[in-house]
This record gives structure tokens, sequence and C-alpha cells, in this order.
């Protein structure tokens, strides 16, 4: 179902709010890696302010030490739900266990997230597929291109067509950035499936200052969208500071991005 042969055009999909996916528009998905608090509206504002259209923050945290932050869980929902209703964007959320999908669909989640940890929680992966929310898939960090057409294979075959796959590096033997950002996969999902593909430039790298030029590349290798986490205090975020660019940052990324877009 993800396979281009078989379905040769685009595929749009639609998260709400007016915004759509794919299919040549370019989305922007920004926010902090986790939701914090009230500093989640104050981010939320910023980033819309500088062209983002989309609003994305967990609520759940993936973390890899059970002793780290582990989010802040439904009321971590809610705070997303009446930012993105104020400001009227849609919201893209992390959702990792079967048994929290009812939830995150009656909050009204816009785009369920599947984390890179999550990508062949073939569970989780059919449980999203049985609603029709929009998912982001991410690729795990160990995942071939066709293993993560298989995941979203998952999805799609249980009667969700509204899958984005998403690059967000995967793990080399480099070790000075947090991932390898591979711009490959994007041009070449591209070619394999008709499935809008975005790009994470800050799980890719690990560090603010490696954010924007990964994120022009994913721009100008043919990204459909790109999902960068902004925090309006880095420094004193609660997961993910070392990567996080700050509104004004994020900023200075949105005007070379258009730029870029203009120019290709
Ligand atoms: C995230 O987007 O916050 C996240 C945990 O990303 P990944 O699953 O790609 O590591
Ligand atoms: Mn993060």
């Amino acid at each position: 179902k993800a396979n281009r042969k078989f379905h040769p055009e685009d595929t749009v999909v639609d998260c709400g709010h007016g915004v759509s996916i794919g299919g040549g528009s370019f989305q922007v998905i920004a926010g902090p890696c986790s939701v914090e608090g009230e500093n989640l509206l104050r981010i939320a504002r910023a980033v819309k302010a500088a062209g983002a259209t989309m609003l994305r923050g967990g609520a759940y945290k993936p973390r890899t030490s059970p002793y780290s932050y582990q989010g802040m869980g439904p009321h971590g929902l809610d705070l997303l739900m009446e930012a993105g209703g104020e400001l009227d964007m849609p919201v893209v959320t992390e959702v990792m266990d079967p048994r929290d999908v009812a939830l995150f669909v009656d909050k009204g989640v816009d785009v369920m997230q599947i984390g890179a940890r999550n990508s062949q929680n073939f569970a989780l992966l059919r449980e999203v597929g049985k609603t029709r929310v929009p998912v982001l898939l991410k690729r795990g960090f160990a995942m071939t291109i066709d293993e993560l057409l298989m995941a979203a294979e998952y999805v799609m075959s249980e009667g969700n067509p509204n899958v984005i796959l998403c690059e967000r590096g995967i793990r080399t033997f480099e070790t000075r950035t947090r991932n390898t950002f591979d711009v490959n996969a994007i041009p070449v999902l591209h070619h394999l499936s008709h499935l809008p593909v975005v790009g994470d430039p800050s799980h890719a790298t690990g560090y603010t200052r490696y954010v924007r030029p990964i994120a022009y590349a994913a721009c100008a290798a043919g990204a459909d969208g790109l999902e960068i986490e902004v925090h309006d205090r880095p420094s004193e975020a609660w997961s993910d500071g070392a990567q996080a660019l700050t509104p004004a940052q994020f900023a200075d990324a949105m005007r070379r991005l258009a730029l870029i877009r203009e120019a290709a």
C-alpha cells in the first residue's frame, strides 16, 4: 500500500486546521522536545510567528533511562491541545503504548507520532492503523529503508492511509553527532513510495549548531517538511536541550528555508 508502483500520485495527508503535507507543499513541525508547562504556549507562539505550521511536543517520552523525565502524560496532551486550538495549529505528539491510542484519539490529537524506538512495535503500529488519525512514522535508528516502508505497511494494512515518513538519522560508527542523517533516504523514499517524507535535523544531529545546515540539506533534497525542536531556554529544557534551536535561530532557519524553496 505504501508502494509507488501501485499508487503513482503523491499522497497528501490532511492534518487538520487546514494543513496538508505531501504533494509539493512544505510544512514545518516545531516545538519543544517535551511539554513542560506554560512555556509551551510561549514557544508555540514564537514558532508560529516564524512560520511553523504544526506544533510538536512530547507528553509521553521514550527516554533511554527510566530515571529520566518521562513526560507529563494526559495533562501534557491537554496543554498541547489547548495551544493547538488557540493558535489554530495541528498538534503532533508521540504515542508509545497501544493502550494509550484511544486516549490520544479522544483528546483530538491531530497527528500521532511513532518514535524511532517504537517504529517496529507492530502492536502499536496496528493500533494506530485502526484509527484514521495521521501517523508520523519515524525511522528507527537501525532500520533500513525497506523496513521503514514495511512498518508503514503495518499501519496502512489496518486501514489507515494517512502515513507520513520521517528520516531522523540512523546509528553509524560516527560519534561526533547523535545520529547520522541519511539524506539519501529522502529521494529514495520518494522514489519507492507515494507517502510524504519529512526530515528531523534535531534528533539526526543532536547539537544545535548542526541543526540548521541539515534542515537545509533535507529541504534541498526534496523533503515535504521538517520537524525541529525549539525551546526558549535550551539550557533549562527537561529533555534534548543540546539540540534545541532558540526561537531566534528557528526564525533564521525559516528565512533561509524559504530561499531554498524559492530557488528549487
Ligand atoms: C522526539 O521526536 O521527541 C523523539 C524522541 O524522536 P525519535 O523517536 O526520533 O528519537
Ligand atoms: Mn527530542
